[in-house]
């Protein structure tokens, strides 16, 4: 069995500042491989809410430094790891969630394997692989990934700006998950927005995309509403996360 369960559908400043929608990632299912990705505020305690076991994790993977995806990444890495005394599992970030200002604190990493993410990257995790197709546009590093796993494809495209190369390096994925932050683009903040998430699900075409990672704009424009929009125009079947949501990937 694989899939996926969405510990928080929140994303940008006032959503997850104010928690009107949780922000704790998502977690992976993939046969007997569990990985989180992007533990925001609040992945912890949703992590426990849904009776998931931090110490059945294989792997947590970072996006990008940002707070609202990596504020429970040390906590995480102690949950996986029975608080550092059993040494297991990856961490896989961009580098430059270890270098400047690290958001993975140094006492952490000896619990578990770091690996820094590069673009064009493959790791296996069992028979799982994983592959970092290319870097976002984004205002730090940012890598979105495709889970490849019982000759099925995951796509996850994180915080980004539109750009035509993502349809490209996402083509081919069966199941997409996509970060929408905006209905409208702030060229400060470099994030996609309604209009583009559907231009890209229509020409990458995957059975299913899901959007989550919602800023007040969306919030408030529907976003199960902006789901049924983006399906009828692309004819995807595309479906709002909510948060606690469970997506079968069977
Ligand atoms: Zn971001």
């Amino acid at each position: 069995m694989s899939g996926v369960t969405f510990l928080g559908s929140g994303g940008g400043r006032m959503v997850v500042l104010n928690q009107m929608r949780h922000s704790g990632g998502f977690w992976l299912k993939l046969g007997d491989v569990n990985i989180l990705q992007d533990p925001g505020p609040g992945s912890l305690v949703m992590v426990h809410k849904h009776a998931l076991k931090p110490s059945s994790l294989d792997a947590i993977v970072l996006s990008h430094r940002h707070i609202d995806h990596s504020n429970d990444i040390n906590v995480m890495i102690e949950a996986m790891t029975g608080g550092g005394f059993q040494r297991r599992g990856r961490v896989i970030v961009p580098p430059d969630c270890l270098n400047n200002d690290p958001v993975v604190l140094q006492y952490v990493r000896p619990f578990s394997e770091i690996v820094e993410i590069k673009e064009g990257m493959k790791i296996s995790i069992r028979d799982i692989n994983i592959s970092f197709p290319i870097r976002n546009m984004h205002t730090v590093e940012t890598y979105g990934a495709i889970y490849e796993f019982n000759s099925r494809r995951l796509g996850y495209i994180p915080d980004t700006e539109y750009f035509p190369e993502l349809a490209r390096a996402f083509q081919g994925v069966d199941f997409l998950i996509i970060n929408v932050v905006r209905m409208t683009t702030d060229n400060r903040i470099r994030h996609l927005n309604i209009k583009e998430a559907a231009d890209l699900i229509g020409s990458i075409k995957p059975k299913i995309a899901i959007l989550t990672h919602f800023g007040l704009q969306v919030l408030k424009a529907s976003p199960d509403h902006q789901a049924m929009l983006i399906s009828e125009r692309t004819g995807v079947k595309t479906i709002a996360a909510n948060d606690g949501l469970s997506v079968s990937f069977e």
